[in-house]
C-alpha cells in the first residue's frame, strides 16, 4: 500500500461529520393523516388515491377490529373538523 498523506483525529472527525443519516420525510395519508410511503397503499386505513383498496379489518380479531374502527372514525372526524376550521378562517380573512 502507498503511504497516504498524514491525517489527524480532527481530519477524521470532520470527514465523519457528514456520515449521519437524515430522517426520511414521508407524506401523510389523505384519509387518516398517518405517515405513509409514497405511491403505496396506506397501511393504516388501506386507501390509495382516496379509494379503499385493502380491507384492513379483515385479519384482526374481534376486539382489535372494534378498536381500529373507533380509531379510524375518530381520525376522520378530526380531519373534517380541521377543514371546517380552515374554511372559517378563510372567510374571516
Ligand atoms: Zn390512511
Amino acid at each position: 500500500m502507498t503511504v497516504r498523506m498524514r491525517h489527524t483525529k480532527s481530519h477524521t472527525g470532520r470527514r465523519r461529520s457528514h456520515h449521519s443519516l437524515k430522517k426520511a420525510v414521508l407524506p401523510l395519508c389523505a384519509k387518516c393523516g398517518e405517515k405513509k410511503f409514497p405511491h403505496r397503499v396506506c397501511k393504516n386505513c388501506g386507501t390509495y388515491k382516496k379509494k379503499s383498496i385493502l380491507d384492513v379489518l379483515k385479519k384482526l380479531t374481534k376486539k382489535e377490529r372494534k378498536k381500529k374502527e373507533k380509531d379510524l372514525a375518530e381520525k376522520e372526524k378530526e380531519q373534517t373538523k380541521g377543514k371546517e376550521l380552515s374554511a372559517e378562517e378563510l372567510s374571516k380573512k
